[in-house]
């Protein structure tokens, strides 16, 4: 069937000739939303396929939020591997306790995992931490961020580990990876970029995975408006972040006058990591004194941030 002739204002996919849905100015090409979900998928098995992200025999626990990243993630990992008999796909989904925001995600994480027919795993901070984020972060709102991404961690480990999983699977896009490549340069913390995610750890951390780190967070919004699933969700009321609110600003406007500069900064962090393969570049791990987790010290950030909240 040949397609409807376009409207004005429409530009025409590069590879069928249907509306395109978005310009990806990177690759300088229009595509369809048919054409998108491809190009998505495609691109995300090669990022697995290359840094064997996933592997036959794997059970990958998928952090869902219920946010955008994590409900594309799940989406495009069950369209690639729902055929699979070898690998195994979880939700886990963490319930901070934060109220008149969490509710909504959550059952936005819900209604995915039913459609989808994913095994589903939640874990609140009220059951492993003895209260919500909420109550913890009384009178210490201006860090809620570091405070709750050290629970949210370990939230997600647990998550996993119930879940007998072999990987974590995170949703960060480029958008989010390219920022801390430049927010570590801007911390003076260039060394955190070559800092091992736990994957050498003699098998004591279960490797955390980013299939949509070479993804743009515009492609995985047109890609949520093409599958018609994805409402508006409420913002945490904690987000402040402030330097990577700036972070974001600036270089989703360096992106947009010169595509391909988030790819180009992803080439920095493989060109650091390789500069310094084989050196000690790896954090020590050893075991934290009092939880026995992993750790790079005597105490791990878990047991600290317990210490300094009196818990
Ligand atoms: Fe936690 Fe901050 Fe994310 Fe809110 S924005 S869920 S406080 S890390
Ligand atoms: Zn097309």
């Amino acid at each position: 069937m040949s397609p409807e002739p376009l409207r004005t204002g429409e530009t025409a996919c590069d590879r069928c000739r249907e509306p395109a849905v978005i310009h990806q100015r990177h690759a300088g090409r229009y595509l369809c939303g048919t054409h998108l979900t491809a190009d998505l998928e495609q691109r995300v098995s090669e990022t697995i396929a290359s840094q064997q992200q996933v592997v036959p025999g794997d059970c990958v626990a998928v952090a869902l939020s219920g946010g955008k990243d994590s409900t594309a993630l799940l989406i495009l990992l069950h369209r690639l591997f729902k055929s699979r008999d070898d690998i195994r796909l979880v939700a886990v989904t963490v319930d901070e306790g934060i109220s008149g925001y969490r509710e909504a995600t959550v059952r936005s994480a819900e209604d995915l995992v039913r459609r989808l027919g994913v095994g589903y795993i939640t874990v609140s901070f009220e059951e492993l931490f003895g209260d919500s984020l909420d109550t913890i972060l009384k009178g210490r709102e201006t860090q809620a961020c570091s405070i709750c991404g050290i629970l949210r961690k370990k939230a997600l480990v647990v998550g996993a580990e119930r879940a007998g999983a072999t990987k974590l699977a995170t949703g960060h896009n480029l958008d989010d990876e390219a920022q801390s490549v430049l927010m570590n340069v801007l911390r003076g913390d260039l060394m955190r970029l070559v800092r091992n995610s736990g994957a050498d750890s003699g098998g004591r951390f279960i490797p955390r995975v980013k299939p949509l780190m070479y993804i743009q967070e515009k492609e995985i919004a047109t890609f949520l408006m093409v599958q018609g699933i994805w409402e508006d969700l409420p913002e945490c009321p904690y987000a402040t972040h402030a330097l990577r609110r700036e972070v974001r600003s600036m270089l989703s406007g360096i992106e947009y006058r010169h595509p391909g500069t988030m790819l180009r900064l992803m080439e920095n962090k493989k060109t650091v990591r390789t500069a310094f393969l084989g050196k000690t570049v790896a954090e020590p791990v050893g075991t934290c004194r009092e939880c026995g987790d992993p750790c790079s010290g005597d105490l791990c950030q878990l047991c600290q941030l317990r210490h300094s909240l009196g818990r």
